[in-house]
């Protein structure tokens, strides 16, 4: 493999299983349907077009899951960036309780997809805690709980600031929402599992392979790689951060802003440490506006991530900020030492929502997850193979028609690090 499809250094990659092989085409290819991007949403939208018998090739540029979906946290929650509450008022009731019934789906199908293909990638319903850093984040949090009750949805309860402190190993918040049935995952072994799963099934997929072009006609879609042409009937976008990286002559780069977000962690803890810290083994993300979010990690690690670099340069000042706050959560931890650092991309999009939909009769994408691709790449995945298939859609607010390219995209660096500092005021006030 050359170096410049290598993995960053993360404690995925230095745990991950033997990663199968998949050359760079080196020839012209015919398919049904072709997809761009082998990370979660290009191998889940794959992995629903093989089920339904329909021939589909995959083609990455770097290797599969290089991109966000093999360097993630690996945490399946189940809460879009909206809070409840905050969706029925703005999208209705009716929309809200599709959207809460979507998401809890496709944390299903994540595990249907895991046991339908074998897929060795730790998961486990280890339940996810949102830690609430001021009031107005708690009684957001409360109003949430009261809405799912209201919708029918128990299983989402509050801890108090004690009891989030046992679960969480820190005094450092109010209280918390616990979802006991969210899940964690290792994400380079579900995608490399879900690769080597779809060429079992006759799914061919090149890595090495970036799409550089794309003509639509009334014949078919042809998309042009340094080694040949694939022509599709149907071709699916799923590059997500990374559409950048490669102009395919359309705008949706222009549609979504890529922000950094970095993780560390740290050497191996003796496991009554570990223990001690998140007793039951549970997710946490807090509620800052530039959020914090931890995990165990493998080999008995403590894994923290947050905010990265602006411009997308990594630079050590991210990395040791963050373990300044890894510190401030758990004072236990100074002194230890880090053993991974690295960054990704997420999509942010305006609206906080993904967005799927189609570019042209031919063309379909889906992208934009903000930090939370882990469950909405198999949703949106499934509405990318649907779209493939002619069928309809019920996206809801995630259709593609309210998801235009962002004005003055190209000043999005100066206003980033304009509305990171706004964030940071409202963090350090608790607002
Ligand atoms: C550090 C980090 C932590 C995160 N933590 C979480 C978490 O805990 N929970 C959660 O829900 N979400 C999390 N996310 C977000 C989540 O990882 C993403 O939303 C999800 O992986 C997106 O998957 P994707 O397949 O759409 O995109 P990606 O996995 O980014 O895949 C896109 C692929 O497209 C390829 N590509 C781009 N252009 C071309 C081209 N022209 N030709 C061929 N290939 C191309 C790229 O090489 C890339 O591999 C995190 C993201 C990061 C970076």
């Amino acid at each position: 493999m050359s170096a410049s499809f290598s993995h960053p250094s993360s404690v995925w990659i230095s745990s991950a299983n033997p990663a199968r092989t998949f050359p760079p085409l080196t020839a012209g290819l015919r398919t049904d349907v072709a997809i761009i991007g082998g990370g979660f949403t290009g191998l889940t939208a794959a992995w629903h077009l093989a089920k339904a018998g329909i021939d589909c090739a995959v083609i990455e540029a770097h290797d599969i899951g290089w991109g966000a979906s093999g360097r993630n946290g690996g945490m399946a929650v189940l809460r879009y960036k909206t809070p409840w509450a905050g969706l029925a008022r703005r999208h209705g009731e009716e929309e809200a309780r599709h959207l809460h019934g979507l998401l809890l789906s496709a944390l299903d199908a994540l595990e249907e997809i895991i046991s339908d293909l074998g897929i060795d990638c730790g998961f486990s319903r280890c339940g996810h805690i949102t830690a609430a850093n001021g009031k107005s984040a708690l009684a957001m949090l409360r109003a949430d709980v009261e809405w799912l009750a209201a919708a029918g949805d128990r299983a989402p309860r509050m801890l108090t600031a004690g009891e989030t402190a046992e679960l969480s190993g820190t005094s450092c918040y109010l209280g918390a929402y616990l979802d006991p049935r969210a899940a964690g995952i290792h994400p380079l072994n579900y995608a490399r599992g879900l690769a080597a799963g779809l060429a079992d099934r006759g799914v061919t997929l090149h890595s090495g392979t970036p799409a550089s072009a794309i003509q639509e006609n009334s014949h078919g879609v042809s998309v042009a790689t340094p080694g040949g042409t694939v022509r599709a009937g149907q071709l699916l976008i799923a590059t997500n951060a990374y559409t950048e990286l490669f102009s395919l002559g359309n705008d949706l780069d222009k549609r979504i802003v890529p922000v950094s977000t970095s993780v560390i962690t740290t050497a191996p803890l003796p496991p009554d440490e570990l223990h001690r810290l998140l007793p039951q083994g549970h997710l946490v993300s807090d509620t800052r506006h530039l959020l914090n979010y931890f995990r165990i990690a493998p080999g008995n690690r403590m894994m923290f991530g947050g905010r990265g670099s602006l411009t997308g340069k990594e630079s050590p000042g991210v990395y040791s900020g963050l373990e300044r706050k890894l510190v401030e959560t758990y004072p236990s931890l100074a002194g230890v030492p880090i053993d991974h650092r690295w960054s990704g991309k997420v999509a942010v999009t305006l609206d906080d929502f993904p967005h799927a939909g189609r570019l042209g009769k031919r063309v379909s994408f889906a992208m934009g997850y903000g930090g939370r691709g882990v469950v909405l790449t198999g949703l949106l995945g499934g509405m990318l193979a649907a779209l493939a298939k002619g069928e309809a859609v019920r996206a809801g607010p995630m259709h593609a028609a309210s998801f235009a390219p962002i004005p003055l995209h190209g000043l999005r660096i100066p206003a980033m690090k304009a509305v990171a500092g706004y964030y940071r005021l409202l963090d350090a006030l608790r607002l």
